[in-house]
């Protein structure tokens, strides 16, 4: 059958990796240079793959786990990467950051924890309006650094083709940098909780946060006495940790999909999990046609805007053979409005019989502006919607997933509240994101450690 303008009944369509192009698409730029663009296309098509289709596999296998409560995931990151910010430190103290925040909901949730980055490919954005104006000038607004630039000038906000091997170069130092960090011995468990008893000594809450680091290190010291170290046990010093982002420029993941030479099939290799943001998930649009065809876990963003019958339709259209680990619905309502709004969402998808990984996307639904005009996020509400997520799922009979956070290593002052009280006078001093206000390092373990003790209940 030729390709057709409409994939709801998608069964019978034949699906190719530009298939997509058929389609009608969102936030993403035309390319001025078509000339320019084919010619870096081609060259992605021939470099060789970021992730590999077995790693891919067991990540889905892990997601499967978690659908049933006996796997938990952290998915976390910072909103997008950017060129500037690749060095070693940025992305050791995200991955560092990370593996703390595990070790605690290890503890709490007693289940294993799948640690996914929102790094090595978190590059292109959606944004709210196509174009910026300032002073009378306007031009296309910045879409992250794999399509424009940030500066605001008409050379920069052009999308510019070599931008998508740039950041294919950078995701692969990323990778190569994190997976050296995964099994090189720095994700050591003992090490990773001497950082977090740092933490807690520091913070004002330590006397709360001291139960369960206390808990946690006569757990590591019974282990090692009963001669578990990373000697003869791997676990203790190495960890699985994959890579994610959003699947938005669609040129860029098309030319990075590849046919996988054990299964046949086609996985998208740019990363493991691939979601499709709140704004693209249109059941007809070419995002949806893109990642029906390759076998990547994939997330849909589950926003204010969803409706029933379009969540069930992407289902059928994305998992038509209801396999487990295939989806990942990423709840992102606000704390406002989690409890009233999500439950007929996971009733329907319950009754449907469709197997699903839920998992709470606290940071999108929560995003405020001062009064000033800088965009935060309160800790409060963060929190808040993580506990409103828990509480739905446990009423609707329902088995939360994981959580998915934007946050980084570094002590950014971005989202305001936490143990320091980071008020809107700080939001000054160390603003560094260019898209989303992200937690800094200690308000991510602050979450971990109150997320974890409501998982240990
Ligand atoms: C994001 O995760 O950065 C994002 C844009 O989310 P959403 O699609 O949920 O708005
Ligand atoms: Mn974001």
């Amino acid at each position: 059958m030729s390709e057709s303008s409409s994939n709801s009944g998608a069964k019978n369509s034949s699906w190719k990796p530009n298939s997509w192009r058929s389609f009608p698409i969102k936030h993403v730029p035309e390319y001025p240079d078509q000339y320019a663009l084919a010619e870096s296309e081609q060259k992605l098509n021939r470099y060789p793959p970021l992730v590999f289709a077995g790693e891919t596999r067991r990540l889905k296998q892990q997601l499967a786990l978690a659908s049933q409560g006996k796997a938990f995931v952290l998915q976390g990151g910072p909103c997008a990467e950017i060129f500037e910010e690749f060095t070693a430190d940025i992305i050791r103290d995200v991955f560092r950051v990370i593996l703390q925040m595990a070790i605690v909901l290890t503890y709490g949730a007693k289940v294993p924890v799948v640690k996914i980055g929102r790094i090595a490919g978190q590059f292109a954005k959606p944004r709210s309006s196509d174009n910026e104006t300032k002073d009378g000038v306007s031009f296309m607004s910045y879409r992250g650094d794999i399509i424009n630039g940030i500066e605001f000038s008409e050379s920069s906000r052009v999308p510019d083709p070599k931008r998508m091997e740039l950041a294919y170069f950078q995701s692969a130092g990323t990778l190569n940098l994190v997976r050296a960090f995964a099994n090189g011995g720095y994700a050591n468990l003992n090490e990773v909780h001497r950082w977090n008893l740092d933490f807690v000594q520091r913070s004002p809450l330590a006397e709360r946060y001291s139960v369960l680091s206390e808990k946690i290190d006569e757990t590591l010291a019974f282990m090692n006495a009963c001669g578990l170290t990373g000697h003869n046990t791997p676990q203790i010093k190495e960890t699985d940790f994959y890579t994610s982002h959003e699947a938005l420029l669609l040129p860029y993941e098309q030319a990075l999909t590849r046919i996988d030479s054990t299964s046949g099939e086609w996985y998208d290799c740019s990363a493991h999990f691939l979601w499709i943001g709140d704004r693209t998930r249109q059941p007809d649009g070419a995002h949806v046609e893109f990642l029906r065809g390759i076998k990547n876990p994939i997330g849909i963003k589950v926003g204010p805007s969803a409706n029933i019958e379009d969540l069930l339709k992407l289902l059928d259209i994305l998992n038509p053979e209801n396999e487990p680990g295939r989806i990942s619905l990423i709840a992102r309502m606000g704390a406002g409005k989690v409890k009233e709004l999500l439950p007929p969402f996971v009733k329907a998808v319950t009754d449907s019989g469709k197997v699903v990984t839920w998992l709470c996307d606290p940071m999108h639904g929560n995003t405020i502006s001062t009064s000033d005009g800088v965009k935060t996020r309160p800790f409060d509400a963060i929190l808040s919607e993580v506990m409103g997520f828990f509480d739905v799922m446990a009423s609707e009979g329902a088995i939360p997933g994981g959580v998915h956070v934007e946050m980084t290593g570094a002590n950014v002052t971005e989202c305001i509240g936490g143990a320091h009280h980071l008020t809107e006078a700080d939001l000054g001093k160390r603003y560094h994101t260019f898209c989303d206000p992200r937690l800094n390092a200690e308000q991510s373990l602050e979450m971990a450690f109150l997320v974890a003790e409501e998982l240990a209940q």
